[in-house]
């Protein structure tokens, strides 16, 4: 039932529905003991049993052993173990699903996102950060009178957050807004991934390329150069022991010769050591293109912000407060508000629009800003 999109209270209330036992009631009945009073009736299933349910590996057929401790034997305080050392025997008696089945579950649960009051699971619900305290933005609704319920999301440090005490401004934004805006955007991405890979490359890379390609270009050449050394120097120790052996050289200048190359060499390494990272971090960026491009390629076209395309696609979102660009002269003039919004994509980061960060206005159109 998780795995076809039910969240666990919904589960819960099938079950209630079905009239099965709680487990516990279940236990009880099947040792033959006596079912206490309870102020829920016998199938009074919640949420949290369903979840428990979930996340149990006793389903897989594995045994868990060991996963509470004690202090002492005078001391008999629970201390939960972390699961590196749990005891765990697989196929300890038969398994009711299957390893598949149990993991596509969990990584349901993972990216589980609330449901509002509405019922409507926003989906970037989790993505969304305030750009000033980096903490995550809240989704929250109001009732907008008789109109139309007002879903927005807020930051979490936020005083105008209910839980009141925050050190943060509210940077909300409407979730209609904020879901327009990504769609736009990626289909923008998408588009330009899909149709324009060339320039898709290059704007992808540009960002970093623009402030390392020189550093880059230069490591490069340092390191093939340092590596060259290396070997070239090698050849030279292998010469002068011959010239050592033959007797064409002193053992003394030998020693004194062999000295100092060894030391070029020990410096030789220690440069490409440094120089390693600077390396690696431009062949990351490219693989990480590579595996973008190997993601749109799944896809035919983005339609909607579907929760598969958010979790495929996207891995932050940065938020900006609203800022006045002009303040209003005449009353029946609305503000006109700017948002800064940068999109991290995953494996690429920021895909910069000719350079210029995307902005929200708040009549709800997109503006760039510039
Ligand atoms: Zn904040």
């Amino acid at each position: 039932m998780c795995i076809d999109g039910m969240g666990t209270k919904a589960i819960a209330l099938v079950l209630r529905e079905r009239e099965l036992d709680r487990p516990s009631i279940h236990r009880l009945r099947r040792e033959g003991k006596q079912l206490p009073e309870y102020k829920f009736p016998n199938n009074h299933w919640c949420a949290s049993n369903i979840a428990d349910i979930l996340a149990n590996r006793e389903y897989l057929g594995i045994a868990t052993l060991s996963k509470v401790t004690v202090k002492s034997y005078k001391d008999k305080t629970h201390i939960y173990r972390p699961v590196e050392d749990w005891t765990i025997f697989e196929d300890a008696h038969p398994a009711i699903i299957e390893q598949e089945t149990f993991d596509v579950v969990q990584r349901i649960r993972d990216g589980r996102r609330r449901p509002t009051k509405l019922g409507d699971m926003g989906v970037l619900n989790g993505r969304l950060y305030c750009e000033d305290c980096g903490s995550k933005l809240h989704i929250k609704r109001r009732a907008n009178g008789a109109k139309a319920q007002y879903v927005y999301y807020i930051c979490r440090q936020s005083r105008a957050n209910s839980d009141g005490f925050g050190n943060c401004t509210p940077h909300s934004i409407r979730q209609e807004i904020i879901e327009h805006l990504v769609l736009t955007d990626i289909q923008r991405v998408f588009a330009l991934a899909k149709d324009h890979e060339v320039s898709f490359i290059e704007v992808a890379g540009k960002k970093a390329q623009k402030d390392n390609e020189k550093s880059i270009r230069k490591a490069k050449t340092e390191y093939a150069k340092a590596e060259n050394r290396i070997r070239q120097l090698d050849d030279i120790i292998s010469q002068i022991y011959e010239d050592k052996v033959s007797g064409e050289l002193s053992s003394e200048r030998f020693a004194k010769m062999l000295g100092k190359y060894e030391q070029e060499q020990i410096e030789l390494t220690v440069k490409m050591d440094a120089l390693r990272p600077v390396l690696e971090q431009a062949e990351a960026q490219t693989q990480g293109i590579d595996k973008f491009l190997r993601m749109v390629k799944r896809f035919t076209e983005i339609k909607e912000l579907s929760a598969e395309v958010v979790s495929e696609f996207i891995e932050r979102i940065e938020v900006g407060e609203t800022v006045m660009v002009n303040p209003r002269r005449f009353p029946h003039w609305a503000d006109e508000k700017r948002q800064n919004i940068k999109i991290v994509y995953n494996y690429i980061g920021a895909v910069p629009q000719e350079g210029e960060p995307i902005t929200a206005s708040a009549s709800g159109k997109i503006a760039y800003k510039g």
